[in-house]
């Protein structure tokens, strides 16, 4: 791995540009925390404005090449990254848990998350097809082409820090692009450990490069003439900023934002489903998933059964370090972010919610990590501190409606529109919601509905800027540009001059 150790003794993790690891000069850097220990574990570097300028230069080089490299050659250097990734789903999953925290079970479903959208990729020859129009005119045919745009930029969160990448990376570079990567700073490394399968899946040098940093890094990416667009997913208000900023400055961009997934039960939902659905979609990932449920809308009589059988598994949630096995819920990102997420406890209970379980009551609380025990909040209503924000941690509130109405109300009245899902036996209610709703991606009985790779990722609302969705067949859209062709070959027997305007005969 592209990472370098102190004098201290703790690695720096570096720049990956040309095919190998670069070390920084920018004199910048910031902390990998080992969330599960609270200590510091590396260092990353940071990159400057130079640096950035040094590896797009680098994917410009390299683009020239890689737009005219065959397309089943293409293909075959996905196929052996599929390869490649699959061999060291262990080791990347290991990587994941020892910077993010997430154990290791949540790790492994993430790298094979991500994969998907590798062998997606490999299918690049036939998703990359055109039309063809025989015969538009006499003589004529019109068809049409998509084309790589260029060097293309993905800033990434912390929260997937390797499937996210891989939403963006694998149909850019399978289109022709050539792709820099700006890594979440709080868990740099698994960004490195993909440029070598990368380069040994025989990715030309180039093609992808990644460059560690915080905003001085985005920035540049962001003003870059030869950045010709820009794939974000992260926090709402950085999204929103980046959307401005890119749009303004002429690039295309989709900049996936952040979330408040409701989950609405109806009455005659199967409760033991129900309950299952809401601990697993609520605390996996310590909440720090966009797809997470935060908000458990409970229509009419289902809510008190429903929380007794929310808490009954609360209480059997084992919480601790990721690595260690068995465990269900690890720590969160930083100190910071904990002490945060535990401060909506105490706002809930000053805006008048009632805080069911405090988790920081959890033993797990006086372990060195950083931990907070699963949350429960009950009486949540619009306006609380704790309902209007993304709270991003392992505390899911509900919300007590009397009606299908009311409740279709509070979510689609809410801000973000990134996912959510009705339980109900009811397949017209549920056809309904469906129809009804305000949110890109929708589960029906399906608490988590991230779409499987043949699809595209994507919110409405403030959880997403841009037009098309990530992965998928709007991927590839995005990544690429269409050209129309229209041809005519000379034929002595029909040539003649016409002035008139070109019209079909
Ligand atoms: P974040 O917005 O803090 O950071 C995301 C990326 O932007 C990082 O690479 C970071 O270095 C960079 N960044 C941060 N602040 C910046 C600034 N002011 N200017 C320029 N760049 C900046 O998000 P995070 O905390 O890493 O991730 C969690 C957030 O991401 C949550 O809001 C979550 O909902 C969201 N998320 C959304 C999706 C989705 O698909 N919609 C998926 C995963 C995560």
């Amino acid at each position: 791995m592209a990472t370098a150790d102190t004098a201290a003794g703790v690695r720096t993790v570096n720049h990956w540009i040309g095919g190998r690891p670069v070390e920084s000069t920018s004199g910048r850097s910031g902390v990998v925390w080992d969330p599960a220990t609270g200590e510091v574990q590396a260092h990353v570097a940071f990159a400057s404005a130079d640096e950035v300028d040094r590896a797009v230069a680098d994917s410009a080089r390299a683009f020239t090449d890689w737009r005219a490299t065959p397309l089943s050659r293409r293909s075959e250097i996905l196929f052996r990254l599929r390869e490649l990734v699959d061999a060291n789903r262990r080791r990347i999953a290991e990587l994941l848990t020892s910077e993010h925290g997430k154990t290791l079970p949540d790790a492994m479903g993430e790298v094979a998350r991500g994969l998907e959208n590798i062998e997606f990729a490999c299918g690049i020859p036939n998703l990359l097809k055109g039309g063809f129009s025989e015969q538009a005119s006499r003589g004529v045919d019109v068809y049409q082409i998509r084309q790589p745009l260029g060097v293309v930029a993905g800033i990434t969160p912390f929260n997937f820090p390797a499937m996210v990448p891989m939403w963006m990376f694998a149909n850019a570079i399978a289109c022709g692009n050539t792709f820099v990567l700006k890594p979440s700073e709080k868990d740099p490394s698994v960004s490195l450990f993909i440029a070598d399968l990368l380069q040994r899946a025989g990715l030309p040098d180039g093609v992808f490069n990644v460059v560690q940093g915080d905003r001085i890094a985005v920035d540049r990416l962001l003003e870059h003439p030869d950045v010709k667009a820009v794939s974000f997913v992260g926090s709402t208000p950085v999204a929103k900023a980046i959307y401005e900023t890119a749009t303004r400055n002429g690039k295309r961009v989709q900049a996936l934002g952040g979330a408040k997934n409701h989950m609405l039960v109806l009455p005659d939902a199967d409760l033991e489903m129900a309950a299952d659905a809401a601990i697993s979609a609520a605390y996996g990932s310590a909440g720090e998933r966009c797809m997470a449920i935060s908000v458990v809308v409970a229509v009419g009589k289902v809510a008190d059964p429903l929380i007794d059988a929310i808490r009954e598994r609360m209480a059997k949630i084992r919480t601790g370090p990721g690595m260690d096995e068995g465990n269900e819920m690890g720590p969160l990102i930083t100190r910071e972010h904990r002490d945060k997420v535990a401060s909506y406890l105490d706002a809930a209970a000053a805006d008048g919610a009632r805080v069911a379980v405090d988790g920081r009551n959890d033993p797990v609380c006086n372990r060195p990590g950083f931990f907070l025990g699963a949350s429960l909040i009950d009486d949540v209503k619009p306006g609380m501190r704790c309902y209007e924000d993304e709270i991003f941690g392992p505390v899911l509130s509900v919300c007590r409606v009397d009606s299908y109405d009311e409740g279709l109300r509070l979510i689609n009245e809410n801000p973000f529109g990134n996912g959510t899902a009705i339980f109900t036996r009811d397949g017209g209610a549920a056809r309904q919601f469906q129809f009804d709703c305000d949110a890109g991606m929708v589960g029906i009985n399906v608490p988590i509905p991230v779409p499987v790779a043949y699809y595209s990722f994507g919110g409405w609302k403030g959880s997403l800027f841009g037009d098309l969705h990530m992965y998928g067949p709007e991927g590839v859209q995005f990544y690429t540009r269409s050209k129309v062709v229209t041809s005519r070959w000379p034929d002595p027997g029909t040539s003649k001059v016409d002035l008139g305007f070109p019209q079909n005969r």
